[in-house]
């Protein structure tokens, strides 16, 4: 199966390499970072020159993007230039109804498209144990099983088109909103002054534990803010999924705070920054900075 690779980031990079080392094959990849594209031609992927070349000679693709802007444009190239029965898997955090749209209007042009978002970061992206979600037709997520089990630990198929990317918003509202109160308690633990230390090992051994938590400590207070999960592409995520909740009539209480801590952050200048850079808003406004 001749198979694409489209947005080769912090996700799409590591998750394209093990496609490549599991299938045993050739794959082609594009990317407007051409450094990007470099890294996985170093590992066996080849480059396909332009993203038109991929759409008409691959059979599967797969495009991990930043936002639904970047996943319109690439699929609106993809289907001026893919053969009918491709059939292309999205693994970026996407909105529903962009999906449901992209879905409807891809089928007309023989497309078949599914909205594949993954869960457990860059770590579980690099070590091939990230968790993917799959919206769409059943027999297809059945047929290409083992391909993505290439680059992925757990395969679920949630439902029809959209539900992958309501189940992946869902997932997000509840890390992001964790981080965001782990930050607001680690300068509640400093402000108050008992050591930072002993506080952390406690939470990680204790009942206030989260991933979100852990991203605060090890990529905020240790880790320098380097961009892993990025600033923009979490405001992103968090505002799709109050989006979602409002679409459906769901009070919104505690995503909306998280998203408004977000956004002054992001008018700090931190939004190219690692998300858990909502930290620095509490430092700025004390005056204090939290660091293991
Ligand atoms: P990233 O910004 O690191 O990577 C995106 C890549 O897409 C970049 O290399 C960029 O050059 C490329 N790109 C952008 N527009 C393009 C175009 N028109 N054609 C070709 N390439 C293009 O982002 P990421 O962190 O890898 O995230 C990708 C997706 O996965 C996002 O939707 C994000 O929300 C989601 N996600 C991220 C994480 C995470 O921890 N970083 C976890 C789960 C899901």
């Amino acid at each position: 199966m001749r198979i694409g690779f489209v947005g080769l980031g912090n996700m799409g990079g590591p998750m394209c390499r093990n496609l490549v080392k599991g299938v045993n094959q050739e794959v082609m990849v594009h990317d407007l970072n051409p450094a990007a594209v470099a890294a996985r031609t170093a590992e066996g992927a080849k480059a396909a020159g332009s993203l038109a070349a991929l759409a008409g000679g691959s059979e599967v693709i797969f495009i991990s993007l930043p936002t639904p802007r970047h996943v319109e444009a690439v699929a609106a190239e993809i289907a001026a230039h893919a053969r009918p029965g491709t059939v292309l898997f999205d693994l970026s955090t996407n909105a529903p109804a962009v999906v449901k749209r992209l879905h409807e209007e891809l089928a007309a042009k023989g497309i078949t498209f599914l909205d594949a978002p993954v869960t457990g970061g860059v770590a579980r992206a690099e070590d091939a144990s990230i968790v993917l979600m799959v919206g769409g037709e059943e027999a297809v997520f059945d047929r290409h099983r083992a391909i993505l089990a290439s680059f992925s630990g757990t395969q679920v198929h949630v439902g029809p088109v959209g539900s992958a990317s309501v189940a992946k918003l869902v997932n997000n509202m509840l890390v992001l909103c964790n981080m965001v109160v782990a930050a607001e308690g680690m300068m509640v633990g400093r402000a108050a002054g008992i050591d930072l230390s002993k506080l952390v090992a406690i939470i990680q051994n204790g009942s206030g534990d989260s991933v979100g938590f852990r991203g605060i400590v090890a990529r905020g207070m240790q880790g320098g803010f380097k961009p892993n999960f990025a600033l923009d592409l979490a405001y992103k995520d968090l505002g799709l999924a109050v989006e979602l909740a409002a679409e459906h009539g769901v009070p919104g209480l505690m995503a909306p705070q998280a998203l408004a801590l977000m956004r002054m952050a992001r008018g700090m200048g931190y939004g190219g920054l690692d998300s858990t850079s909502v930290l620095k808003v509490y430092e700025t406004l004390m005056g204090q900075e939290v660091r293991l």
